[in-house]
């Protein structure tokens, strides 16, 4: 005889209501909205930022985490994760780099479309954290340039998402031309990167 299955389907109320993503500033009236191209461009950006994760050691455990259910990162429109460079927009380089892998990185990084941003989570991309080694690269910021680094050996999902906030807030307040300006070619070229 088999023992009757109890499933957990109580329905759990919701602590906070679900909003929608904030309007961005303009002009309202009666059956009318107006910003400006920059504002609307960018809030769909900033909440649909699709991330390729380059996780090589412990650190990508804490982000599978923050995939997971609990943390739901779904939250943030970035749940698209994706390993095709040319579909992401967020490289988020999370474990040890090793120098054999830094032209991996690199690559994955040219690979991908304009714009786009990254991410180093964890003591290890950001700085090499304890492996202050011959082998091991000593910062992805050495490869590509970092738009955020998540501290911490390894970070908690908290701080993850925390990351995905600050990418966010840079995605929301930057110009969409910042990727023309003399100043990001310089930084690309400082790169070796056209
Ligand atoms: S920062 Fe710590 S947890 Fe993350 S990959 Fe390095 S050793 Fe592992």
């Amino acid at each position: 005889m088999s023992r009757p299955v109890a499933y957990n389907v109580k329905e759990k109320p919701l602590e906070k209501p679900v909003t929608m993503a904030e309007m961005p500033e303009g002009y309202q009236g009666e059956g009318f909205f107006a910003t400006s191209l920059n504002k609307v461009i960018c809030l769909a950006r900033k909440n649909s930022i699709w991330p390729l994760p380059f996780a090589t050691s412990c650190c990508g455990i804490e982000f599978m985490a923050t995939m997971g259910s609990h943390y739901d990162l779904a939250r943030f429109g970035s749940e698209r994760v994706g390993f095709s460079p040319r579909q992401c927009d967020l490289l988020m380089v999370m474990g040890t780099i090793a120098k054999k892998m830094a032209p991996v990185v690199k690559q994955v990084y040219l690979q991908m479309a304009e714009p786009r941003w990254v991410m180093a989570v964890g003591a290890c991309a950001s700085s090499g954290g304890i492996f202050d080694t011959y082998s091991v690269l000593q910062g992805i910021d050495q490869v590509v340039p970092v738009d955020v680094y998540v501290p911490g050996c390894p970070p908690r999902p908290e701080a993850i998402i925390d990351g995905i906030l600050k990418i966010q807030e840079l995605v929301e307040n930057e110009s969409i031309r910042r990727r023309n300006s003399p100043q990001y070619k310089a930084l690309l070229e400082s790169y070796g990167i056209q």
